[in-house]
């Protein structure tokens, strides 16, 4: 065995790579950037060096750095993760050529795997099934287009350098083919250098099942079943599981087979996932299924294998790496149980999925029954806007699918994150949607139950918004009271302190608070029982104990007049003048409105474009004095692998552009300003 490992990768991987390494007695050595100093994956490591600044470019994706850090520290291996150097063919070669072992295939592997087209090239001569399509050299648009008639409606087109589900686009008919073609291309060139796009027929109620494969360097090649990935959002992996729903044994076989074919064909050694599309139109058949890529590395949702097979890919990995054999022979292998595993990703569904980032006041994961957590951060990290927004893996396991679905949507009920939004209510409305739990679903489920799923604007949780103002005004209180001030001359003033009213009109007050950043007024009224406060026509949140200071520091209270009981399906934390209440997994952020932070943005007639995050500038389309109408791109800016389009909000004239391409951005900055066609009419 291997008696050190590097691990180029952060978050969840690194951490986890570093658990089976340190249980097999190795020495772990960290990098890091130096927006991960006090990372958990530093801390856990035995030995942590930074590597350069925040962003991934300059930092873990610097080959020579690494390798650098490598040498000095006398690593052994070098695990590369998932994600940054883990499919790059020169990592490899540079790690060999250091005398370093990579924890992954040989660079050769890598290389004909890494473009689409070559490698469906390969497939198809290896004999493994392959997705009708074109994937010549031939990159003429008109050439393109009647390719895409010979195949047939509706198709798909990818870059050929792809991954991400970056650069590809679904055509239906054959005049929207240019326009997407050129996009598709545009996408490709910006996040791959290559313009190159390869046409696929689009395959109708697509189901992603891929194979894991594993080989070692005496030539032997096994795989450990399949996982179906299906559950997609903008072709992005959401929930997967394994076994796959419906799977006939005939098809897990041939399958099986198609991919060992896929790992010998290209001398594959270590861990590795042949990727197919399934026609699900008529149930999963063992005819119908085709190759679409092969990953060469560990995958993120190797978990749920891990889970059925009762083995740890990473241990397999560093023991191939080794150079001792396979663990188990393919007999020796099989399924027990069913696994899900759930991505719980700092965004904001109810937003587009816009990623969120921040502080994370709080972050739990309730424990239980065959639940297992994979994360790379804690309470008090930072979620940044410089890598992948994944907060974390939960992966349930359970005798049957219906069993791991509970306990996984069990053990979403019981996470709580505070800061940053999160997908974890999308995530457990997932996991009981009806379809989904029938396993009646393809790649296309999220997208036709968004609105069911709640990915959707939402109104105010009127309720949570009191209960957290409740939770503000005790504070006030506490404060008033420390400071020795007479809180009855305070401007909350509960009533009395010995509950006898002056006057039978209970004392009333309107306060202006922020709730999720939108300025809303409460209205809250003094009685005997405490303050009372509510929104609107909603009905009145009261604490359920009154004392002195109107209400006791454990947080029953009444709603609607039933006692509701804390920590029931709420939950309250405080960060400094914030108040976050987690109700049924969904974050109301409620704090006191500062009548002094005024948003002077706000005051130019609302046409300012502002960043909705934190990121980078791309690209920017406009320069002051052009006239833009409603709709028109303004700018791209780019957070967690995601491109956001910034558009004008009406038509008008652009008064002024704020940003350059190429710089960073912080939330809420103003990116451009445009003067509404209707304010210069006025
Ligand atoms: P998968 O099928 O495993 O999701 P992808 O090719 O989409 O494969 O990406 C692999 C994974 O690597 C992503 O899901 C993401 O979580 C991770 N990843 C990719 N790029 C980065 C990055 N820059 N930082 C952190 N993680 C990354
Ligand atoms: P990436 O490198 O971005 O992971 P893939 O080729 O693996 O690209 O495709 C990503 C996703 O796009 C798949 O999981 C699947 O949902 C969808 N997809 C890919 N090819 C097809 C196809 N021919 N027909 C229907 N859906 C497809
Ligand atoms: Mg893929």
């Amino acid at each position: 065995m291997l008696s050190s490992v590097l691990i180029a990768n952060r978050g969840e991987i690194a951490v986890r790579v570093m658990k089976t390494a340190k249980r097999l007695g190795l020495r772990t050595i960290a990098v890091y950037s130096e927006a991960d100093a006090g990372a958990m994956h530093v801390r856990m490591a035995d030995e942590a060096y930074c590597i350069g600044p925040a962003a991934a470019r300059e930092s873990y994706l610097v080959i020579e750095k690494i390798i650098a850090v490598a040498k000095q520290a006398k690593a052994e291996a070098i695990h590369p993760g998932y994600g940054f150097l883990s499919e790059r063919a020169e990592f490899a070669e540079a790690c060999a050529e250091a005398g370093i072992v990579f924890v992954g295939p040989p660079a050769s592997a890598i290389r004909a795997m890494g473009l689409k087209d070559g490698a469906k090239a390969l497939m198809q001569k290896a004999g493994v099934p392959v997705v009708p399509g074109y994937h010549g050299a031939n990159q003429e648009p008109k050439f393109l287009k009647e390719k895409a008639y010979e195949i047939g409606y509706p198709v798909l087109i990818k870059a050929v350098a792809g991954g991400g589900g970056k650069g590809m686009k679904r055509v239906d008919k054959a005049v929207d083919f240019d326009e997407a073609l050129a996009s598709a291309q545009r996408e490709a060139q910006g996040a791959f250098g290559d313009p190159r796009v390869l046409i696929e027929k689009y395959v109708l109620s697509p189901r992603h099942i891929e194979i894991q494969v594993f080989g070692d360097s005496h030539g032997n090649v096994v795989h450990l079943f399949e996982r179906d990935c299906s559950l997609q959002r903008r072709h992005q992996k959401v929930i997967e599981e394994a076994p796959a729903p419906g799977m006939p044994a005939a098809m897990r076989e041939a399958m099986g087979r198609a991919a060992v074919e896929a790992a010998k064909a290209v001398g594959y050694v270590g861990a590795g996932t042949v990727e197919f599309i399934a026609d699900g139109s008529q149930g999963l058949q063992p005819d119908r299924f085709w190759f679409m890529e092969m990953n060469t590395r560990l995958q993120v949702e190797h978990p749920v294998t891990e889970s059925i097979t009762g083995q740890d890919l990473v241990e397999w990995q560093l023991r191939v790496a080794s150079g001792e054999r396979l663990p188990l022979l393919q007999e020796n292998l099989s399924i027990e149980g069913h696994a899900v595993e759930a991505r719980l990703y700092a965004e904001d569904p109810e937003k587009g999925f816009l990623p969120s980032t921040g502080k994370l006041h709080a972050l739990e994961f309730g424990s239980a029954e065959g639940v297992r957590i994979d994360t790379g951060v804690e309470e008090g990290a930072e979620v940044s806007p410089y890598y992948d927004p994944m907060i974390a893996k939960i992966i349930a396991h359970g005798a049957t699918r219906d069993e791991a679905l509970d306990r996984l949507g069990a053990a979403l009920a019981a996470t709580v994150v505070a800061g940053p939004r999160t997908n974890v209510r999308f995530l457990k409305a997932l996991t009981e949607a009806q379809g989904f739990r029938e396993g009646d679903f393809d790649t296309g489920f999220i997208d036709r139950n968004v609105e069911a799923l709640g990915a959707v604007p939402q109104p105010m949780d009127a309720r949570a918004a009191a209960v957290g103002v409740l939770r503000l005004i005790q504070g006030d209180l506490k404060r008033l009271n420390q400071t020795g001030i007479d809180f009855r001359e305070s401007p909350w003033e509960p009533a009395h302190a010995d509950g006898f009213l002056l006057s039978n009109d209970p004392w009333k007050r309107k306060l202006a608070v922020v709730v999720d950043s939108e300025t809303q007024n409460a209205v809250v009224t003094w009685s005997q029982s405490g303050p009372a406060v509510v929104f609107g026509t909603g009905a009145p949140v009261t604490p359920a104990a009154p004392t002195l200071y109107g209400f006791g520091p454990l947080f029953d209270f009444i709603y609607a007049g039933d006692k509701v009981s804390y920590p029931c399906d709420s939950k309250l934390v405080s960060a400094g003048d914030r108040v976050f209440v987690i109700r049924n997994g969904r974050q109301t952020e409620v704090r006191a409105f500062d009548p002094l932070d005024v948003d002077l943005d706000h005051l130019d007639g609302g046409g300012s474009v502002k960043a909705p995050m934190h990121g980078k500038v791309v690209q920017v389309f406009v320069e002051a004095g052009q006239q833009v109408a409603k709709g028109d791109r303004i700018a791209v800016i780019e957070a967690m692998k995601m491109e956001h389009t910034l558009v004008a909000p009406s038509d008008g004239t652009v008064t002024m552009v704020a940003v350059l391409a190429g710089e960073q951005v912080a939330e809420g900055a103003p990116v451009a300003s445009i003067e509404a066609a209707e304010a210069q009419a006025a």
